[in-house]
């Protein structure tokens, strides 16, 4: 896949002057995480304004896509007399070591908690279908610990409390209780964005295009955007 608008590096100069960093005119705050990926472009994490400068800084930028998000402005240049700027843009490309070994196993299992499990699941229940805040939200282990099940992505779903309590030490046949959806283990890509705070829409369908065909959040992120 060819990403959107495709962009040289943004002009970034030495970083011979001070690391004091300003944000000026963005579109969105510096809390907005930046989305870095390897050179190919597979995703690999999200950084912050900080690692987004110093990917910037060590010229280990390759390419960027996505909208701009903020540009940060150094100290003044003792060398040229001019003022560093960088321009961050959602989604950067970078050269180097990824020290993530996501991208490249297909046998890779995200760690598994459960900020991200109740995201996969959408913060519904999966057995009464009710969607809740996380605080209100568990995880279900469908085959309990009890009879042998484990704690692994396709054995837990979000379930509200009532409905855990409800169905307690039994699976769900014995509860006589139906699952709403069939868990799954996310690829590394569904992971990233399950983690991400706020995706911004372009950052958003970057990843969607590196999920799986089946994968049950292409449904998901259609009804969120509805
Ligand atoms: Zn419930």
């Amino acid at each position: 896949m060819s990403p959107p608008n495709l962009h040289s590096p943004p002009h970034s100069r030495p970083a011979d002057e001070d690391t004091r960093l300003v944000l000026h005119a963005a579109a969105h705050g510096l809390t907005q995480m930046v989305l870095r990926t390897d050179i190919a472009g597979m995703p690999l994490e999200w950084i912050d304004y900080r690692e987004a400068a110093r990917l910037y800084h060590q010229e280990q930028v390759a390419y960027t896509c996505g909208s701009l998000i903020y540009s940060l402005y150094g100290g003044v240049s003792a060398r040229t007399g001019l003022r560093t700027v960088v321009e961050v843009s959602s989604i950067v490309a970078t050269v180097g070591h990824t020290g993530n070994p996501g991208n490249t196993r297909h046998d890779y299992v995200p760690p598994l908690n459960n900020e991200t499990l109740f995201r996969r699941d959408a913060h519904l229940c999966l057995y009464c279908g009710g969607r809740f805040p996380s605080r209100e939200l568990s995880r279900d282990h469908i085959r309990p610990f009890s009879q042998g099940g484990r704690d692994v992505w396709t054995n837990v779903v979000a379930a509200c409390r009532r409905c855990n309590n409800v169905k307690a030490w039994r699976t769900p046949e014995q509860a006589k209780m139906q699952l709403l959806a069939v868990p799954f283990t996310p690829t590394y890509a569904e992971y990233i964005f399950l983690k991400g705070r706020r995706v911004l829409t372009d950052q958003m369908a970057y990843l969607q295009a590196h999920f799986p065909r089946s994968s049950p959040l292409h449904d998901r992120i259609q009804r969120w955007l509805s």
